[in-house]
C-alpha cells in the first residue's frame, strides 16, 4: 500500500488501460484517496468485475468499467464523455494503455508498429482531446501520462515503443503548454522495468530477439540498465501519480518523470 496520503474525495479519475499491471495499481491508488474510478482495459469479463468490486468495497468509492478499445477514437471519446455521463465531472485523466513488441527493424511486422503507435500514443491524443473541454470547465484537472524511461532513451528492437514513448512526452509538454493558464497540468512518469504481464510477455520475446536465455535477459538487459539492480515497485509509481494530482503538484507541468532507479541518469 502506497505511503501518500492526499484527498481525492469526489473527484473523478479515468485509468486508461487498468484491468491489469500498473493501471490497476494505479486505479486502487486513486480509490485509497477516495477518487471515483473508471476503469478500462481488454481482459475476462468477471476477472474485470471483481477488481472493479474489490476496488469500490475497498476504498469506499464508486468505481465503474467502460470497455473502450484504444485503437478506436470514437470509443475513448465515449469513455470520456462516460465520466461526466456516471459522475458529472472528470478531474484526473492517466493514459496508461500500452502494449509492446519486440523485433529487429527489419523484421518489425508493419500491423505491430501501427498498433503500438495507435495504443500507446495515438490513443493518449484522442482521450485528452475529449477531455481538455471538460477540464477547462471545471478550471481544473491533471493529466498524468504514463510513458517509459523507453520516451527517455532508447534500447535497441523496440522501435515503435520508443517512438511512441518518446512521443508520448512530446504531447505532454506539448499539451502542457495549452492549458497551464487553466489550472490543467500535464506531466509524464517514466517508468522503468516493472514486473508486469507486459514485462513478463516481453522477456521471452527478447530472449528470442537477442538470442539469449531469458535469466540472461533480466540480468544483463533489463536490470543491467536501472542502477539499483531491482524491478521499479507499483508504490513508486503509486506516489509519484498522487503528488502529480494533488493541489501540491500543480506547479509540475510538461515534465517526464523518470522513476527507474537511476537509468537515464548514466
Ligand atoms: P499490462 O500488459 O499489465 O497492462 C496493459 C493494460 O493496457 C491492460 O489493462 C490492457 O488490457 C490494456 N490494453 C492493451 N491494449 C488495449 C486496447 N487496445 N484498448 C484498451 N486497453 C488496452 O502492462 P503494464 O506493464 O502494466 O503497462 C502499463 C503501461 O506502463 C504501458 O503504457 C507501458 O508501456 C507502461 N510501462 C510499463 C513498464 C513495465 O516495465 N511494465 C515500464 C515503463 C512503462
Amino acid at each position: 500500500m502506497n505511503t501518500i496520503q492526499t484527498d481525492l474525495s469526489g473527484q473523478t479519475a479515468i485509468i486508461t488501460g487498468s484491468t491489469s499491471g500498473i493501471g490497476a495499481a494505479l486505479a486502487d491508488g486513486l480509490a485509497a484517496c477516495g477518487a471515483n474510478i473508471i476503469l478500462n482495459g481488454l481482459g475476462n469479463a468477471a476477472e474485470i468485475e471483481t477488481l472493479r468490486a474489490r476496488i469500490a468495497s475497498t476504498h469506499g468509492v464508486e468505481a465503474r468499467y467502460h470497455p473502450a478499445n484504444m485503437l478506436k477514437p470514437d470509443e475513448i471519446a465515449d469513455l470520456v464523455g462516460f465520466a461526466s455521463v456516471e459522475f458529472g465531472r472528470l478531474d484526473i485523466l492517466v493514459n496508461n494503455a500500452g502494449i509492446q513488441h519486440v523485433a529487429k527493424i527489419e523484421d518489425f511486422p508493419a500491423d505491430k508498429w501501427d498498433a503500438i503507435i495507435a495504443i500507446n500514443l495515438t490513443s493518449a491524443f484522442h482521450a485528452i482531446r475529449a477531455a481538455i473541454p471538460v477540464m477547462k470547465a471545471q478550471d481544473r484537472g491533471r493529466i498524468i501520462n504514463i510513458a517509459s524511461a523507453h520516451g527517455l532513451v532508447a534500447s535497441p528492437f523496440k522501435s515503435a515503443y520508443v517512438a511512441a514513448k518518446h512521443g508520448m512526452v512530446g504531447l505532454t509538454k506539448t499539451v502542457a503548454l495549452e492549458v497551464a493558464e487553466c489550472g490543467i497540468t500535464a506531466n509524464a512518469i517514466c517508468p522503468g522495468y516493472v514486473r508486469t504481464p507486459l514485462v513478463d510477455d516481453q522477456i521471452a520475446d527478447t530472449a528470442r530477439a537477442r538470442g539469449i536465455s531469458e535469466e540472461e535477459v533480466i540480468r544483463d538487459v533489463m536490470l543491467s540498465a536501472q542502477p539499483t539492480k531491482k524491478f521499479v515497485e507499483y508504490d513508486e509509481l503509486v506516489g509519484l501519480m498522487l503528488y502529480l494530482a494533488s493541489g501540491a503538484g500543480a506547479s509540475c507541468n510538461g515534465a517526464a518523470f523518470p522513476v527507474e532507479g537511476g537509468w537515464t541518469a548514466a
